[in-house]
């Protein structure tokens, strides 16, 4: 018997059908919703049922809850996973959906709506012993207290939005002659792209790099990590490329900032996948956040563990124990991610259009996230992100030389994508020796 018999995935593209896959694995039957724009998309093709929940704007189909809840009670469902994105984190849909007796897939709605916060998550954090960004006590209601709050921890600062998501609401103040514009527009914008306009304020860090360490724990006390994500070439604050293991940290540092993690959640009593991520900078980690939910860069971890992590994050929710310890954990060789997006590889513009060839690089270490085919027509609507590369190598540097000949191999024709860029990267010297960090990707590679 399945764990479950019938799960609706809330989501559309490649993590629709990453999901999709996991299922099929578990002998679970799907449900596919789709809006308008996605009729022809690849997730619903392979689905075993789909149900379409509204126009193209995700607001009034991929965010609509009455109608993705409705499609489950219809269709049968007895689970729903999220996915990335849209309502994976949002803690009014999972409950919603507990409500109507069916499983969410994913953590409970207090932990969703404690760490989507944060300003809490930071507070719980501090309370757990974790290492966090210096910063302000909570929330900053005045440009009066933004003054005192910055003179105290030191420019330049960042002010960010307290239910931040995908790099928005963050903006930098130099010194005190920005902090007033930073403020408010950090305000203006955090209200505009989450109707809420709390701020906080941290330590820009100068040169740091992003390290993320995925956890998972079960509903009977059991928690394990998974070792460290380097997301440190990043644009606006999004990633473009990660790493596993990160070309800067050691077993040992490992090893300390795992356990950290493993311990916070065992006192939280989370349960499902998560994501702690940290700024290393000068051997020290500073906590900004934690991802309650699945992570784009996912499979960097399952090629270097050999795990399935959709398939134990659809275990955990069924109930079932972890069935593995932390020594059970072992890490192999080394793993990146390029992603590839819908964007002129210069200007950055996304550019949906049709796609009118397209073949996939294949061999040993290779893995294409897509729900690319040919004819398909991109549509305009919804995040750039088309392919996800994912190569796996003995060594980091075995890693990277089969990276650019799958790069070289991979043909997306009919619309321009980022491609060109990845391959430029993966040339560079200074990526090629590990040594970059969260600003290099923008100040220097871009800039020459
Ligand atoms: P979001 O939820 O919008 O992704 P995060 O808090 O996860 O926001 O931060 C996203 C990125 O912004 C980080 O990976 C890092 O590049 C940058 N960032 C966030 N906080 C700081 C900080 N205190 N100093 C320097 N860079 C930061």
């Amino acid at each position: 018997m399945p764990v479950f018999e019938k799960v609706l995935i809330a989501n559309r593209g490649e993590i629709a059908l990453r999901i999709h896959r996991a299922c099929r694995e578990m002998g679970i039957k799907t449900v596919a919703v789709h809006s308008t724009a996605d009729a022809d998309a690849m997730h619903v093709r392979l689905a075993d049922e789909s149900v379409c929940i509204g126009p193209p704007p995700a607001r009034d189909s991929y965010l609509n809850i009455p109608a993705i809840v409705s499609a489950a009670a219809v269709t049968g469902a007895d689970a729903i996973h999220p996915g990335v994105g849209f309502l994976s984190e949002n803690a009014a849909f999972a409950e919603i959906v507990e409500a109507h007796g069916i499983t969410f897939i994913g953590p409970s709605p207090a932990h969703i709506q404690a760490m989507g916060d944060k300003i809490t998550a930071k507070r719980t954090m501090v309370e757990l012993g974790v290492p966090c960004v210096p910063g302000s006590e909570g929330e900053v209601k005045t440009l009066e207290t933004a003054r005192a709050e910055a003179k105290r921890i030191g420019y330049p600062i960042l002010v960010k939005a307290a239910a931040g998501g995908g790099g928005r609401g963050m903006k930098v103040a130099e010194g005190p002659e920005n902090l007033e514009e930073a403020f408010h527009m950090a305000r203006r914008e955090s209200a505009a792209a989450f109707g809420n306009d709390a701020v906080y304020m941290e330590r820009y860090l100068s040169r740091p790099r992003h390290i993320e360490i995925q956890i998972a724990a079960d509903n009977h006390g059991s928690v394990v990590h998974f070792g460290e994500r380097d997301c440190s070439i990043q644009r606006r604050h999004q990633k473009v490329v990660e790493e596993a293991p990160s070309p800067a940290l050691n077993a040992a540092e490992r090893e300390r900032i795992g356990r950290r993690a493993v311990d916070a959640i065992s006192r939280m009593g989370y349960r499902s996948l998560g994501t702690f991520e940290f700024l290393y900078e000068d051997g020290e980690f500073f906590f900004i956040e934690m991802n309650t939910r699945l992570q784009v860069e996912h499979p960097i971890t399952e090629a270097i563990t050999g795990i399935d992590l959709v398939r134990l994050q659809i275990q955990i929710a069924s109930g079932a124990p972890l069935g593995m310890t932390q020594k059970d954990i072992t890490f192999s060789g080394h793993a990146i991610e390029c992603r590839i997006t819908a964007e002129d590889p210069v200007t950055f513009q996304p550019r949906p259009g049709k796609v009118t060839n397209y073949h996939v690089p294949g061999g040993l270490g290779v893995r294409v996230d897509s729900a690319l085919y040919a004819g398909y027509p991109v549509p305009p609507h919804y995040d750039s992100l088309i392919a996800k590369l994912v190569v796996h190598g003995s060594t980091r540097n075995e890693c990277l030389l089969r990276l650019r000949r799958s790069l070289d191999e991979f043909v997306i024709e009919g619309l321009p994508t980022t491609i060109p860029l990845h391959q430029r990267l993966m040339a560079d010297p200074d990526f090629i020796n590990g040594d970059y960090h969260i600003r290099w990707l923008e100040q220097e590679f871009l800039t020459s």
